[in-house]
C-alpha cells in the first residue's frame, strides 16, 4: 500500500515536499529510506524511495520479564504506558520525538541516557537480534535493516523525579521547528560551542537560522528550504573546521537522491 505524506507538514523541522510513502505493513526487506516520525531528518524535494511502518507496528505488551515494543510506537505513547504501568528506565523518552525504530537506530538519548542502555533485541527482517550483536555509540548503530520490535527488561518503578530533570533539561530547547540537533558534539567539545565561537549563534540565510538561544540547533524561521538549511550547514562545517581543525559530524539524516 502506498500513502502520500506532506514532508513540509509531517517533519519536526518542516521541510520537503508531498511523496508517495510505501507502508509496511509485515516483516520484509525494504529497499528503501525508512522514515520514523521525521523528527531527525531533512529532506529534500528530490527524496529517494521513502517507505514508513504501518499502524501494526504501533503496540507494546508485556511478555514474562519483557516488554515488546512497536517499531511504529510513538515516544509519548511508550511514556505513557511504563507511567501506567510502574516500569522505569523510559524517563528519558520525555519531549524526545520519535518511533521507538529511530530513536533505537539513532540511539537516541541525553548524556548518559541512552535508548540502548536497557534494549534486550530487536527483531529485523533478519529475525531477533540481541543488543551484544550490534554496534552501538554516540547517536549512531550499525543496524542496517528495518526495526520493526524491540524488547527491553522490565525494572519496577517508574521514576518522576527523573522525569522532571528530563523536562527542566528540555525547557530550554527552542520551540522552533527544528530537526534537534544539527551535528553531534565533536569529542571533549560542544557542537553548539564551536558554532558560536564561529559566529554562527543566530546566523541566518534565508528563513533558517542557527538558533540564537542554542547554536546546534538549526531553526526553521518560517519557509526555509533545503538549500537554505545545507547553505548554513556547509559554511558551519567550514569554518569550524577553519577555526578549529574539527570536522564537524551531521546528526540529522539528509534525505536527498542526489546524495545517496
Ligand atoms: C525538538 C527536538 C528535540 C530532540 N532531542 C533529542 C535528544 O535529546 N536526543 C536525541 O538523541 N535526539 C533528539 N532529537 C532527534 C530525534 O528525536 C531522534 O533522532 C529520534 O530518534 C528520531 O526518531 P524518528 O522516529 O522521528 O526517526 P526519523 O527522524 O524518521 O529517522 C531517523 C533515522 O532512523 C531511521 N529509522 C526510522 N525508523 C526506523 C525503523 N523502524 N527501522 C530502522 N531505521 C529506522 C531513519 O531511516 C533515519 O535514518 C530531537 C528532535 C527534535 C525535533
Amino acid at each position: 500500500m502506498t500513502k502520500q505524506i506532506n514532508l513540509a507538514t509531517y517533519t519536526s523541522i518542516k521541510i520537503g515536499s508531498i511523496i508517495d510513502v510505501e507502508v509496511i505493513e509485515k516483516p520484509l526487506h525494504v529497499d528503501a529510506f525508512l522514515l520514523g516520525g521525521g523528527n531527525n531528518i531533512l529532506a529534500s524535494s528530490n527524496t529517494p524511495k521513502i517507505a514508513m511502518l504501518g499502524k501494526v507496528f504501533d503496540f507494546l505488551h508485556v511478555k514474562d520479564t519483557l516488554v515488546h515494543i512497536g517499531g511504529a510506537t510513538p515516544s509519548g505513547k511508550i511514556l505513557s504506558f511504563v507511567k501506567k504501568h510502574n516500569i522505569k528506565n523510559f524517563e528519558l523518552m520525555q519531549k524526545l520525538p520519535g518511533t521507538l525504530g529511530g530513536m533505537i537506530k539513532m540511539n537516541a538519548g541525553l548524556k548518559e541516557w541512552e535508548i540502548f542502555n536497557h534494549l534486550v533485541a530487536i527483531k529485523t527482517e533478519d529475525g531477533w537480534k540481541e543488543k551484544k550483536d550490534i554496534e552501538f555509540g554516540y547517536r549512531e548503530t550499525d543496524i542496517k535493516g528495518t526495526i520493526y520490535e524491540a524488547t527491553f527488561e522490565i525494572e519496577e518503578g517508574f521514576d518522576n523525579e527523573l522525569l522532571s530533570m528530563f523536562k527542566k533539561l528540555r525547557d530550554n530547547q527552542p520551540n522552533l521547528p527544528s530537526a534537534g540537533s544539527c551535528f553531534k558534539n565533536p569529542l571533549n567539545n560542544y557542537a553548539g560551542k564551536l558554532l558560536d565561537e564561529a559566529g554562527l549563534k543566530g546566523f541566518r540565510v534565508g528563513d533558517m537560522a542557527f538558533c540564537k538561544t542554542h547554536a546546534n540547533f538549526l531553526v526553521n524561521l518560517g519557509h526555509g528550504s533545503f538549500d537554505e538549511a545545507i547553505e548554513l550547514i556547509e559554511l558551519a562545517k567550514k569554518r569550524v573546521f577553519e577555526n578549529n581543525g574539527i570536522n564537524l559530524e551531521l546528526e540529522i539524516k539528509i534525505v536527498d537522491s542526489r546524495r545517496v
